[in-house]
């Protein structure tokens, strides 16, 4: 069985073993985003990378084979500094917001699209508990100014909607306000196109204004005014590989930043969004698209900077993932692929 140095500590791991499992076995974390379990790696996003003593360059950890007598570094400040780089690059071709605009302004930094969402689907015990600060003086006037839906016609009516929420609390409180501030990365401003592919499925009537507006909306005036939300927000803030190494490894999103390309949302499958702007063609989808023996398995098409992942034979999004869409939303490292709810 190969022994190696790994950060000065020695390990012994099976013929076979990867530096990614070498290092695991020490407890040393390194960063994957294209590797997983089951998966044959594909080496495209190059956040693995570490020393191998010896070598000219650094080597990606998720397809290097240990061997006996290796050396490997993996955290001086030239590979951390490489990581970094290599996540830059990654985030100069990403177009989504992590955050919504409205949750960007809203002081307490509660998550407005998913309360709102609640509302929408009649389930005001679950908007209550996602609301956030001192609830009984809950104030949404600056989402509210902030809401992106202000540009097509009126702003999503925060304010009352929160109110809303905060009213069916029965006793319940929200959580504490968060203030931590993390890393995220923003659209800016949308094209006149970008701006009518959000509306797609949102209602497109004007502001709901309440029958009694010293009492608010009734659960009816609250649902459907949230319809006109247009869930500016990525389903998988909280559970994106690419956001939490950013963060980790400080990297600047705009450091190698160009003209960004156009933000599309596919919304042909009943349960996924696929956002090919979140897409860094790490490929895990299409190997487990392939594996799960789907028909119209998702595949890459087009060149260079063009190259993206759609289903094959032109078919739709929905026809490509009709086993896979749990496994593939779970995996995907970033917020290309979520579940709509
Ligand atoms: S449209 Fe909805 S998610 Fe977007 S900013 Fe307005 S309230 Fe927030
Ligand atoms: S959609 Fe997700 S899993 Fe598929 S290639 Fe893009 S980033 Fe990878």
């Amino acid at each position: 069985m190969p022994k190696l140095i790994i950060d000065n500590q020695e390990v012994e791991v099976d013929q076979g073993a990867t530096l990614v499992q070498a290092a695991g076995q020490l407890g040393i974390d390194i960063p994957t985003m294209c590797c997983v379990q089951d998966v044959s790696p594909c080496t495209s996003c190059m956040v693995c990378v570490v020393r191998l003593v010896g070598r000219e360059n650094l080597v990606p950890a998720c397809a290097t084979i240990a061997a006996d007598g290796m050396q490997i570094d993996t955290c001086s400040d030239e590979v951390t500094a490489a990581r970094r780089t290599n996540l830059e690059l990654l985030l100069s071709d990403h177009v989504g917001d992590c955050i919504a605009p409205c949750q960007m302004a809203d002081p307490n930094n509660a998550n407005i699209p998913a309360i709102i969402r609640c509302i929408a689907a009649g389930d005001s015990a679950a908007a209550t508990k996602l609301l956030r600060g001192d609830i009984a003086n809950i104030d949404g006037a600056k989402p509210q100014r902030a809401c992106r839906r202000a540009r097509k016609d009126q702003p999503v009516a925060v304010d009352l909607l929160l109110k809303f929420a905060a009213a069916q609390a029965n006793g319940e409180s929200g959580g504490p306000k968060d203030e931590t501030k993390r890393f995220s990365v923003h659209i800016g401003k949308l094209s006149e196109t970008e701006l009518e592919r959000f509306m797609t499925g949102i209602s497109p009537d004007q502001q709901v204004t309440p029958a009694d507006p010293g009492a608010g909306y009734t659960p009816e005036e609250a649902a459907a005014e949230a319809k006109r939300c247009m869930h500016c927000d990525c389903r998988k803030a909280d559970n994106c590989k690419l956001r939490d190494y950013a963060e980790a490894y400080q990297a600047k999103p705009a450091h190698f930043r160009s003209q960004r390309r156009e933000f599309v949302q596919d919304l042909e499958h009943p349960d996924v969004i696929y956002e090919p702007g979140k897409c860094i063609c790490c490929g895990l989808c299409v190997r487990i698209t392939e594996q799960e023996g789907e028909e119209f398995a998702l595949s890459f098409v087009g060149r260079g900077f063009g190259v993206q992942v759609a289903p094959s034979l032109d078919k739709n999004i929905s026809q490509a993932l009709q086993k896979a869409a749990d496994r593939c939303v779970q995996t995907c490292p970033t917020g290309a692929l979520a579940m709509r709810k």
